[in-house]
């Protein structure tokens, strides 16, 4: 599960979020592109790789689709409990 302590500093605010790469539970972005190449109106990439939520989504399609990105990220670096 997402560490919410240790959010990217980019996120929007929101209940969407990705975690830092330095989250110390091990469970950070591991920059593998996955979100943000299958979500790319929600989830970015900073300048080095890590992902972080640029927009939150608003109606149910949105929703499902950042969901899908919560459930196939490998490290489990996305949270909605924000
Ligand atoms: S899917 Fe997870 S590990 Fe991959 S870029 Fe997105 S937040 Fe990072």
């Amino acid at each position: 599960m997402a560490n919410k302590e240790a959010k990217h500093p980019q996120n929007v605010s929101g209940p969407f979020y990705c975690t830092d790469p330095e989250n110390p539970n091990g469970e950070g972005c591991t920059a593998c592109t996955i979100c943000y190449a299958a979500a790319p109106d929600f989830f970015v990439s900073d300048e080095e790789g890590y992902a972080y939520v640029s927009r939150q989504p608003e109606t149910d399609e949105e929703f499902t689709l950042c969901l899908e990105q919560l459930e196939e990220c490998p490290p489990q670096a996305i949270g909605n409990d924000g």
